[in-house]
């Protein structure tokens, strides 16, 4: 039977992507990117999966989450990686690429396959099926519009206003303790301070170093959240009536209140990690480890992703299956940033994702998503099941289901190891690549 064509929207990391992925299984693409006529405010030029920013896709050595994913990647057969690889420039144990290369070896892997085409238009509806809709975080406003109109207004969300996730074994419980305000049940972790610790760390906050938001983004993002780093700026106690007040909570091993307390809240119902709540900030990624850890508790605080604000257009909690697959739009993927992943490999691992799944969709085979026990198999769950309060994720361990009796820095090798073995059965069983 013949393939049909498919039409990928946006020509980024997770569009090139799934387009590798689909004309690698003899499927013809239809490109559509809007670049460079229609520009995005962050991109430069009108070149294909262009590094927005950082030239850096992270670790690659190491017991990291971010090199685990790389080892996934690698075994289901990712094509960016591979090219990413080709352009290298030495950055330690990170893999780090000559941007214009990258771009240029891609646009050559794509060009390689006949059945490639590529359309320099915006689009402005969802296409029919099949299709991968990949237009990232800074989407066209006529795209936002249809996905807002086949979503629910309420599911798109055109911000990131992000506190930091910490590591639940890093914590110093010695200096903290579970239990909610008034004595109601016990779904926070409380970290309380004294007079001296907060005024240091309201010091360490004001003065602290924040990123410099875009004209675009400066707006929109402080009418609809502030930044912890604003709120105390307004006075020396104001965090002690926002996010850091300390009322209604009691030390359970000491009867006693403090002066300020911050609180962290499960993130995931399988993982140990904890969001801080009320902490979405602005402070570049040093200044958030060296100022957060002044809270007692934190001392030692790993974090597994920082707080970001900035502009992100993506789709809200369960409106995608966990093959990217866009709920009553069957055949049509949302891969990405847009699809509530965050970062440049997390945004490549969702167009693999969407852009496999697509093919077996049509050859009417099962779908294939990774285990949970793999950074990828938790990342598409994470987007399809996680409920209110959804915020976009990135690759971390705190997601996977932690190893058993396993603790420290073993517990890290334990994560990626058992990923890569679980990753390697499963493309196995599933025929993957
Ligand atoms: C300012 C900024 C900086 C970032 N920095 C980093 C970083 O340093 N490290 C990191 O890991 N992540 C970073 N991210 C997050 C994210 O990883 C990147 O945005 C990544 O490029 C997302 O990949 P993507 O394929 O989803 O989107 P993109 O790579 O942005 O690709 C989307 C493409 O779709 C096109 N497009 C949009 N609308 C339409 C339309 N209607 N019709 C046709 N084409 C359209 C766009 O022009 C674009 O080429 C950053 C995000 C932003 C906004």
């Amino acid at each position: 039977m013949k393939k049909p064509r498919v039409t990928v929207v946006g020509g980024g990391l997770a569009g090139c992507e799934a387009a590798l992925q689909l004309l690698a299984r003899g499927y013809g693409v239809d490109m559509y990117e809007m670049r460079p006529e229609v520009t995005t405010g962050a991109h430069r030029t009108g070149a294909l999966a262009e590094l927005v920013c950082s030239n850096s896709l992270k670790s690659e050595g190491g017991d990291t989450a971010s090199a685990a994913l790389k080892d996934e990647l690698d075994a289901m057969g990712c094509r960016l990686i591979a090219l990413a690889r080709e352009c290298r420039v030495p950055s330690g144990s990170a893999l780090a690429v000559d941007r214009e290369k990258f771009s240029a070896a891609v646009e050559s892997a794509l060009a390689a396959y006949p059945d490639f085409r590529l359309v320099r238009r915006e689009v402005t509806e969802i296409p029919a099926a099949p299709a991968v809709v990949a237009c990232g975080p800074l989407a066209s406003p006529a795209m936002a519009e249809a996905l807002a109109a086949a979503t629910g207004k309420d599911r798109l969300y055109f911000y990131d206003a992000v506190a930091p996730i910490v590591d639940g074994e890093s914590i110093d419980y010695d200096s903290a303790y579970f239990g909610g305000r008034y004595g109601r049940g016990d779904d926070y972790l409380n970290l309380p301070m004294e007079r001296d610790e907060y005024e240091a760390f309201y010091e360490a906050l004001v003065g602290a170093q924040t990123v410099v938001l875009r004209d675009f983004e400066r707006k929109e993002l402080f009418e609809g959240c502030m930044p912890v780093e604003e709120i105390a700026r307004r006075g020396k106690d104001s965090m002690r009536f926002g996010p850091l007040r300390p009322v209604g909570l009691r030390d359970p091993r000491t009867g006693k209140g403090a002066y300020a307390v911050a609180q962290l809240r499960r993130e995931h119902a399988a993982g140990d990690c904890f969001n801080m709540v009320g902490f979405q900030t602005n402070l570049t990624f040093p200044e958030q480890k060296r100022v957060f850890r002044m809270i007692p508790a934190l001392c030692n605080a790993e974090f597994l992703r920082f707080g970001v604000m900035h502009r992100n257009t993506y789709i809200g909690p369960r409106a995608l299956d966990a093959t990217f697959m866009l709920s009553g739009r069957e055949g049509v993927y949302v891969a990405g940033q847009l699809s509530g992943v965050e970062g440049y490999v997390e945004s490549i691992m969702s167009g693999l994702i969407a852009g496999v799944n697509l093919a077996r969709r049509e050859e009417g085979r099962q779908p294939a998503v990774p285990p949970r026990t793999t950074v990828s198999g938790a990342l598409c769950r994470y987007v399809a099941e996680c409920g209110e309060p959804f915020q976009p994720m990135n690759a971390n361990f705190g997601l996977l289901p932690p190893p058993e009796g396993v603790r420290g820095k073993e517990r890290k090798k334990c994560y990626h190891e058992r990923a890569v073995c679980d990753i390697i059965d499963f493309t196995r069983e599933l025929e993957f690549r």
